[in-house]
């Protein structure tokens, strides 16, 4: 058995968090009191705790209960707790630790993209996928392009480049405001993926969201520094 009392999260004593949880079971809505407690104790701006790790059952089958709901926080939750790389050998002991949980969510997660209309909910489900089947880094990296704009650090010169979406096109620029001077990045060739990139673009595809594979696949590929004109492939220059 699991003493909470002993735990750590992130802020201190992790003996709330069962009821934390019981209530959490209720509901999916993101602003329930609940959620933001528990995502503030169990996974706050990239970082997790041992409580984290040791909340994963139940989050695991709280999320598994519920494959109708399409943005459900619980899988989110799993997906942030387990992709978070800020202490890598807790990292990996937990993929294995929680291997069963992992594998069953799976399906749940795939599941949900044929429930999501929007692009940037496409693209966060597809996080969640990365997640829960490990495919770095865009278990962690996916959202940059949901929330329209990517920053990169030039691997040749150092300076800071962004990547912003105009009309479906990633333009690298030297800022937003320079997104008229901004040069059309070059889309990978589908035949040059990685499995990882290969499987979401597959995913996303499958489920009727071409403009989204199209997206993810200039994501892939190369950007011209407008600093340096060197050109380089944009996984590369994440920070
Ligand atoms: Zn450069």
């Amino acid at each position: 058995m699991t003493d909470w009392a002993v735990l750590r999260d992130v802020y201190g004593s992790a003996a709330d968090v069962p009821a934390l949880l019981r209530d959490a079971a209720a509901t999916a809505d993101w602003n329930a009191v609940a959620w933001q407690e528990l995502w503030q104790r169990l996974y706050h701006q990239g970082s997790v705790s041992p409580a984290s790790y040791a909340a994963l059952p139940v989050l695991a089958e709280i999320a598994a209960s519920r494959t109708d709901v399409p943005l459900d926080p619980a899988l989110f939750l799993v997906a942030a707790i387990i992709a978070s790389n800020d202490a890598p050998s807790a990292i990996d002991g937990a993929r294995g630790v929680y291997a069963a949980e992992l594998a069953a969510l799976r399906p749940v997660a795939e599941g949900k993209i044929a429930l999501v209309r929007d692009r940037a909910d496409v693209l966060w489900v597809l996080e969640v996928v990365a997640a829960l089947e490990d495919l770095s880094p865009w278990q962690r990296d996916l959202d940059r392009l949901a929330n329209d704009e990517v920053e990169l650090e030039c691997p040749s010169c150092g300076d800071y480049i962004y990547l912003e979406l105009v009309d479906g096109a990633l333009v690298a620029t030297t800022g937003p405001d320079a997104v008229r001077d901004g040069q059309p990045v070059q889309q990978a060739p589908t035949s040059d993926l990685g499995p990882a990139e290969a499987r979401l673009v597959t995913l996303s595809e499958a489920n009727g969201h071409p403009d989204v594979a199209r997206e993810m696949l200039q994501l892939f590929g190369r950007a011209g520094c407008p600093h340096c004109g060197t050109w380089f492939p944009i996984p590369d220059a994440l920070p």
